[in-house]
């Protein structure tokens, strides 16, 4: 593919899955988080160094950004369960901003970050620091 020039099928497509992704925030908003959190853009980018990432702009957050390079998993099912986990890594953040707390200071997932996490459905893995598995597919992603 040439650069800066997607071709009109794949920007559609591009389009529609981060028209999924919203939609699927939306729900994980209205099931997690009684619907708290802002309604925002959720999309798919490639070639950052993160999985995910909250854009905040003068204190507000404005959207979200999932690393779709990173997204792994032998199967399917497990790869959506990965990007559910990072989706909702990054929800945590939202409500951390919306609510005033700290999430991360140092290199570090605050204390705070990690409450919540583990009060959103969310089991914090020391690991990295940065590992979050999901408590229940079931639960999160009915
Ligand atoms: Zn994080």
């Amino acid at each position: 593919m040439r650069e800066g020039q997607a071709p009109a099928t794949d920007q559609s497509a591009a389009q529609e899955l981060d028209a999924l992704l919203t939609g699927i925030y939306g729900a994980m908003n209205c099931n997690l988080f009684n619907s708290e959190l802002p309604g925002i853009q959720v999309q798919f980018t490639s070639g950052a160094r993160y999985a995910g990432v909250t854009q905040v702009c003068n204190g507000e957050v404005t959207g979200i950004l999932i690393n779709a390079d990173t997204i792994r998993g032998d199967s399917t099912e497990a790869r959506a369960d990965y990007l559910a986990g990072i989706l909702l890594h990054e929800m945590i953040h939202v409500y951390c901003i919306i609510n005033g707390l700290p999430h991360y200071e140092g290199g570090k997932h605050t204390p705070e970050f990690i409450e919540a996490a583990a009060d959103h459905g969310l089991f914090y893995d020391d690991f990295m620091n940065t590992n979050f598995l999901m408590a229940d597919r079931a639960e999160i992603l009915k």
